[in-house]
């Protein structure tokens, strides 16, 4: 059963803005080597967890998993490739159809035309093969550069950028690897600043790594810091009651 998340107790510091350390460049990058490190260790077996049998599975996965979670749209999209099983399909079907399918993912209205709306794209503007191209990806209907990030990442392989979600946000944010953004929401400068740290063939893996131990140890509400392998790395440790 899912844990019911607990509030921070009132007066606990909850740092999900960067911690201030002194630390060069060069030391950053040797410490967040090592975090990699322990991390590839912890979570060896770290992927997506979205279920996915092709680019453009992921892709229609990703667009549909926003505000949701990844183990509702692995019901939901077994069905919806069952029904339709090219873009073009999905494309033409009647958008009721789809709404009907998708409703459990929340949003439903919003991501039936968007799936849709890329389907489309994708069938008429492509070929019917998902664009491995950043800017042919963002112009999609529904993609925004960290569905992009997804697409090219873990579903070509091509490290364009790194994702930036919210459990990656957190950790980066808590674990100092990030300077120039101000909290766990600047994605933007999160992204730029991990670009600059981390070597260009780790961005995928660390993004699945990082979202493991969200998921698993470093949670927003109650980071198990005892249990932590990368305590000692970390410069919140200390911060949670
Ligand atoms: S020590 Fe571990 S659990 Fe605690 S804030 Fe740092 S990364 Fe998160």
């Amino acid at each position: 059963m899912a844990k019911k998340p607990t509030r921070a107790a009132k007066g606990q510091k909850t740092p999900d803005t960067v911690p201030a350390i002194e630390e060069s460049i060069q030391e950053k990058k040797k410490r967040v080597r090592r975090i990699l490190t322990k991390l590839k260790k912890c979570y060896p077996q770290a992927e997506c967890a979205l279920t996915h049998r092709s680019p453009y599975q992921l892709l229609i996965a990703t667009i549909l998993s926003a505000q949701s979670t990844d183990e509702t749209v692995n019901k939901v999209t077994p069905v919806l490739f069952k029904t339709y099983k090219t873009p073009r399909a999905l494309a033409d079907a009647p958008r009721e159809e789809v709404e009907t399918i998708i409703h459990s993912t929340g949003f439903f209205r919003q991501k039936a035309k968007s799936i849709q709306g890329a389907a489309k794209r994708i069938a008429d503007d492509f070929s019917g093969k998902v664009p491995q191209d950043m800017d042919d990806l963002t112009s999609l209907p529904g993609v925004a550069r960290k569905t992009a990030n997804v697409v090219l990442g873990t579903g070509f392989g091509i490290n364009e950028g790194v994702v930036v979600d919210t459990h990656i946000g957190r950790l980066a944010t808590r674990l100092a690897m990030t300077w120039t953004s101000k909290n766990a929401k600047d994605a933007v400068k999160i992204e730029r600043d991990l670009m600059e740290i981390v070597p260009r063939k780790e961005w995928t893996p660390m993004g699945h790594t990082l979202i493991w131990h969200g998921r698993k140890i470093c949670s927003a509400r109650k980071p198990e810091c005892e249990a932590c392998a990368l305590a000692k790395l970390c410069p919140s440790a200390s911060s949670f009651g």
